[in-house]
């Protein structure tokens, strides 16, 4: 899986030798089929074999073991319902073969260079929304830290209320239960006091964009008037388990959360191109998608997951359409591609726009389930 600390330490890596950087996309949801990615990674290796001869013969040798093992995983089989994009790096002459597995989607591109390239892995790192995950009750508080999408680190902050006072039966019992109650509920404000202390040093040091708590509703609430207030201002919602759950039930509990924030912010970057529509600012629509993919006047792509159509796509100048055979720009003739939307992707990512796959959202269904926010 891809973290910070990986992707720093690739990005820190100096070899004797060149470093061969292989990214495939292998996304199920837009290749069904293994030997759809695997028409595109005979491609990408095609085009290594060429980039390796400019380095001399020694290179060359190396850069051929990188790609003779990179396509040896590959067709060797893999799992892919967590993976939906592959990143590897290799130096044979220095023995070094990396795989790193993406859950999000990478575009496809090979390097052949004296350091690993590894700028797409850090705008993976920088799309996704990291959280955190606090539960909380009298006794315990646990931090969960989540990163794309997978439990990364857990801390527990253990402040034992002294034994047997929080049992019920303490609290009727006259003065002596009283004074006992009041003991107890002090102990356990200094219990959530310093698990807020905790929680904002953990997430100081490594920062997360969502908070979410858990445990019993009294207590989050007295919690969360503990926090400090860039904690506080990060809480995105509250989950109904117990402090005491088990860690997969966490895991599935954040991840319907995580999936809950994601459906929202999308909903909002269709209501903004929405708007944008009507004052010139977007287009909608493949048509006029395609016109300003072409124009390069994209700053952001929304495609609705799962949209896909055949369309033009113009060999000598690049132009993309949803008519042929002939290019209207340059007139050459024009090859049919499968799946236009794809080549609005990668055309996209190949331009440094962000992309945005957008799911199940009828608003962007009702637009042509395609639009742009423009650049000008
Ligand atoms: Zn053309």
């Amino acid at each position: 899986m891809i973290s910070e600390d990986r992707v720093r330490a690739l990005a820190g890596h100096r070899g004797s030798s060149v470093v061969t950087s292989c990214y495939l996309d292998v996304d199920g949801r837009r290749h069904p089929r293994h030997v759809d990615y695997e028409a595109q990674l005979d491609h990408l290796l095609r085009e290594a074999r060429e980039k390796a001869a400019g380095f001399g013969p020694e290179a060359a040798r190396s850069v051929a073991a990188d790609l003779d093992r990179i396509a040896g995983w590959v067709k060797a089989g893999f799992d892919r319902s967590h993976i939906r994009g592959l990143a590897f790096f290799a130096c044979s002459a220095d023995g070094c073969f990396e795989v790193v597995e993406s859950p999000l989607p990478v575009c496809n591109e090979i390097v052949v260079n004296h350091t690993p390239h590894v700028r797409p892995l850090e705008s993976i790192l920088q799309a996704y929304e990291r959280f955190a995950v606090v539960l909380v009750d009298r006794q315990r508080a646990r931090l969960f830290r989540f990163e794309l999408g997978e439990r990364t680190e857990h801390t527990e902050v253990f402040d034992a209320v002294p034994r047997g006072t929080d049992q019920p039966g303490h609290l009727a019992q006259g003065s002596r239960g009283a004074h006992v109650q009041r003991h107890s509920e002090e102990v356990a404000h200094r219990h959530l006091k310093h698990a807020a202390e905790v929680t904002f040093s953990e997430l100081r040091q490594r920062p997360v964009e969502h908070v979410i708590l858990g445990g019993p509703h009294e207590v989050v609430v007295e919690f969360v008037g503990l926090l400090h207030p860039w904690v506080r201002e990060r809480v995105a919602d509250q989950l109904v388990i117990p402090a005491t759950a088990g860690a997969d039930e966490v895991r599935q509990a954040a991840l319907s959360v995580e999936a809950a924030l994601a459906r929202r912010s999308e909903a909002a970057l269709v209501e903004r191109l929405r708007g944008a529509v009507v004052t010139g600012g977007g287009v909608a629509g493949l048509e006029a998608t395609l016109a300003a993919l072409v124009e390069r006047r994209v700053d952001q792509l929304l495609v609705s997951e799962g949209y896909a159509t055949e369309g033009w796509r113009c060999r000598a100048c690049g132009y993309l359409g949803p008519m042929g055979r002939r290019c209207p720009v340059c007139t050459n003739e024009m090859d049919l591609v499968d799946d236009v939307v794809e080549e609005a992707v990668e055309e996209a990512l190949a331009n440094k726009c962000r992309v945005q796959m957008v799911r199940e959202n009828a608003d962007l269904d009702v637009l042509g389930r395609i639009g742009a926010l423009l650049r000008f």
